[in-house]
């Protein structure tokens, strides 16, 4: 089993309902379990242009799958959840989930960089985490 965490966004539709019926489809299945969930905050999008406001947090995973199936799984979940990728825009959604932190494993493939290279400056995804863990290495 490994710990780890996820970024949870999302700034269109029932921001709250889709990210409360992605993390209990994660949970849901046999390879994950949904720890801990942290507050969801009301944010100012950062970065993508105007765009209606984020709900942001973070929650808490253990889970048997390798650090590129999970995000393999993440991304699934967010297309399940209606989620339309626009190629090399960072468009309005109805819902983002981010591989933060596996174990204390530094992967750097094309497709997947763990930790997640934007945690460290985005304020609205330290904050969850930092409420989950206050020790993780890197939050303050
Ligand atoms: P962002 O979450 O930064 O707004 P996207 O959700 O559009 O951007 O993610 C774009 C791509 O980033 C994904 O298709 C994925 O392959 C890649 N990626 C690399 N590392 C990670 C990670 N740790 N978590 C999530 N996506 C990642
Ligand atoms: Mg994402």
């Amino acid at each position: 089993m490994t710990r780890a965490f996820i970024g949870l966004g999302a700034n269109l539709g029932d921001r709250e309902g889709t990210i409360r019926a992605a993390l209990a489809a994660l949970d849901a299945t046999d390879e994950i379990e949904v720890v801990a969930v942290s507050r969801l905050v009301d944010t100012e999008p950062v970065g993508v242009g105007p765009q209606p406001r984020f709900l942001n947090g973070a929650a808490e995973l253990e889970t048997t799958l390798p650090a590129r199936e999970l995000l393999d799984r993440l991304l699934e979940t967010e297309r399940r959840f209606g989620r339309v990728r626009v190629p090399g825009e960072h468009g309005p959604r109805t819902i983002d989930l981010d591989l933060l932190l596996y174990g204390d494993e530094t992967i750097d493939e094309p497709g997947l960089t763990v930790p997640h290279p934007r945690l460290h400056e985005r304020p609205f995804v330290r904050e969850p985490l930092a409420e989950l863990d206050s020790t993780l290495p890197g939050l303050h």
